[in-house]
């Protein structure tokens, strides 16, 4: 049996050959500077043509569904330190007006990219939490973090 029998559904893009061989790689990836994740990703090459690619178009749907699961990981953890940090989800939701359910959801993995950017700002800048239930109130800001205000 050839090593690519298994492989019956996929072909060389250009010649159309089943006749490649395929190589895998693991890369990692930054979701943030401390969280990565690792993809496995094939490479194929037309042993007729000598094409190289992604003849199977997997590698896509494996880098998403790798972030994906890396995103949630992120999100769940992001929200627990918060937690931990003395900020209740309901607190959470009040000061940056949102619904507590969009931050149940978050937590449960289900976390959206302006999500993903929110959590990523507050895990390193938490103090923006106060700031944010005190209604971006420039006076708070000029009291509390003179250096972070804006000039306009
Ligand atoms: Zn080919």
């Amino acid at each position: 049996m050839p090593a690519n029998a298994l492989n019956a559904e996929i072909f060389c893009p250009v010649c159309g050959s089943k006749d490649f061989h395929k190589q895998s790689q693991s890369i990692e990836h930054k979701l943030t500077m401390s969280v990565t994740f690792m993809v496995s990703s094939n490479s194929f090459t037309c042993n007729l043509c000598h094409m190289v690619g992604d003849f199977s178009n997997a590698n896509d749907d494996t880098f998403t569904n790798a972030k994906n699961i890396a995103v949630a990981e992120f999100a769940t953890k992001a929200i627990n330190s918060l937690n931990a940090m003395g900020y209740t989800n309901s607190a959470l939701a009040r000061a940056l007006g949102l619904s507590p359910r969009t931050l149940h959801k978050w937590k449960a993995g289900a976390c959206s990219n302006s999500g993903l950017a929110l959590l990523k700002i507050l895990i390193e800048f938490p103090f923006i939490i106060e700031v944010a239930a005190n209604d971006f109130d420039r006076q708070y800001i000029l009291k509390t973090h003179p250096n972070y205000i804006t000039k306009n």
